[in-house]
């Protein structure tokens, strides 16, 4: 059987990987800035969590949901006390796109209704909200249960156009990952919080790629101080093991068969998981993300041929005034530096382990300087 190749890949075959190291088959070494779609948090195998997690495959390596599991409530208990969301319910699954699924559906339980406000650019996954979004009529599909309405970010204008009794829910990301990192401004998001409490529309937060302390806070929203009825998680969460979660607000109430799920939240998954979280804790990996980002995006600045850097935390952008193929290709092939891309062709993303260390960062910056510098040479 062949696979059923829908999605690119980056050159590299990784064998082996520590911190913010990789290393392929032919034992190249690269440094990694991107952590698979900013999945690596706490670094490539980290000792705790390579610990806890043969510690759980040595005692029961893996069942399904019909059993007690106790790890999820510790998992609960310790990703509440660690984002300051103890008063949220978590409810387990395997992606990103399933939490934010389970989101919307529980958003249509809650209020009956079914038409969806998403942001242009956003991206939550593959879910009905993508199907919608692709520019690819061939693939837009008659099939999404939820009616999607997209519209630009930061807009309030548009969005008090549009909000009204008959909108099911807002979602929208803490940052703004695949379209670009953009940001939602701080009124913006009050608007939004004030608007949808008046019209009962459900206010969910996708913290799927900007969550887990990525951001400098432990969720990008948190800069807002405002309350959302739902945030969805992955990604970081588990270091690469694959698990997600929707954080549930006091006022839904939980019924049996509203949601369901064979794997999510299985002992492996809460024990990766948990581990992830005490390292963030021990290691202060949420204010070091915030001051190493600081500092990153200081000196970006200051490099010519930037457009614009943008992020927070260990989330950053750099936009370039050209497609930026040719420099992901030079960081890559002549420096060994991965890094990552977004929907627009002139975006460069960094999202690298919350450990990563301050003379990884020298290495990039110098290799990006050579590089522009170089390109920016008159012929
Ligand atoms: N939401 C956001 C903001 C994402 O960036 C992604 C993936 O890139 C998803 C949801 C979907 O996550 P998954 O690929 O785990 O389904």
């Amino acid at each position: 059987m062949k696979t059923f190749n829908v999605y690119p890949l980056m050159p590299i075959t990784p064998v082996k990987a520590q911190g913010s190291y990789l290393w392929d088959q032919h034992n190249k070494k690269y440094l990694d800035l991107y952590g698979g779609h900013a999945v690596i948090s706490i670094g490539h195998s980290h000792p705790h969590y390579v610990k806890k997690i043969t510690d759980q495959l040595n005692n029961l390596a893996f069942y399904s949901n019909s059993v007690q599991n106790p790890l999820q409530e510790e998992l609960a208990f310790k990703l509440g006390e660690l984002s300051g969301c103890n008063n949220y319910s978590l409810f387990l699954s395997n992606s990103g796109a399933e939490a934010n699924e389970n989101a919307l559906k529980l958003a249509s339980f809650h209020n009956g209704r079914k038409k969806v406000i998403a942001f242009n650019k956003s991206f939550h996954g593959r879910t009905s909200l993508a199907v919608a979004a692709t520019n690819d009529t061939s693939i837009q599909a008659k099939v999404n249960e939820h009616e999607v309405i997209f519209l630009p970010l930061n807009d309030s204008q548009k969005f008090l156009d549009t909000i009204n009794d008959s909108i099911c829910a807002v979602i929208i990301e803490g940052i703004q990952g695949v379209g670009g990192i953009n940001i939602p401004t701080i009124e913006f998001l009050n608007l939004l919080r004030k608007k949808c409490h008046e019209h009962g529309v459900v206010l969910i937060l996708d913290e799927v790629q900007s969550g887990y302390g990525r951001s400098g806070k432990f969720f990008a929203h948190q800069y807002a101080f405002i309350e959302f009825d739902m945030i969805t998680v992955a990604k970081g969460m588990g270091n690469g093991f694959p698990v997600a979660g929707t954080l549930i607000a006091p006022h839904f109430e939980s019924k049996y068969g509203m949601l369901g799920t064979t794997f999510g939240g299985n002992h492996l998954a809460c024990a990766a998981s948990i581990a992830v979280l005490d390292v963030i804790k021990d290691e202060n990996l949420i204010e070091r993300s915030f001051e190493i980002g600081e500092k990153w995006m200081k000196h970006l600045k200051t490099l010519p041929g930037i457009k614009e850097v943008r992020g927070k935390g260990l989330m950053i952008g750099l936009e370039f005034e050209f497609p930026i193929a040719d420099l992901k290709n030079a960081l890559n092939n002549e420096f060994n530096i991965l890094v990552g891309t977004a929907s627009n062709k002139n975006i460069i993303r960094l999202l690298p382990a919350l450990t990563v260390k301050q003379e990884d960062i020298n290495l990039f910056n110098t290799a990006l300087e050579q590089i522009l510098l170089n390109q920016l040479k008159p012929v």
